[in-house]
C-alpha cells in the first residue's frame, strides 16, 4: 500500500494504484510517498543508476570522439 500526496493541497489518499486526480482539488500531481526507510533505498538505488549511466554515456563520447 502507498500513500499518494497531492502536491497542490496536500490531500493523502492511501491506494495501492495512483489516484486519477486529487479527490480535494482535482489537481492531478499526486506523489507517491514512501515509508522512510524504503524511500532512502529507493533514492540510493536512483542515484547508483544514474551515476552508472553518466558514466557509461560519457565513456561512449569519448570513444566515439
Ligand atoms: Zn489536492
Amino acid at each position: 500500500m502507498a500513500v499518494w500526496v497531492c502536491a497542490q493541497c496536500g490531500y493523502q489518499k492511501e491506494a495501492r494504484c495512483k489516484p486519477r486526480k486529487c479527490p480535494e482539488c482535482g489537481g492531478a500531481a499526486l506523489t507517491k510517498r514512501e515509508p522512510p526507510a524504503a524511500a532512502e533505498v529507493a533514492a540510493a538505488a536512483s542515484d547508483g543508476r544514474k551515476k552508472r549511466a553518466a558514466t557509461s554515456s560519457a565513456g561512449r563520447a569519448r570513444a566515439k570522439a
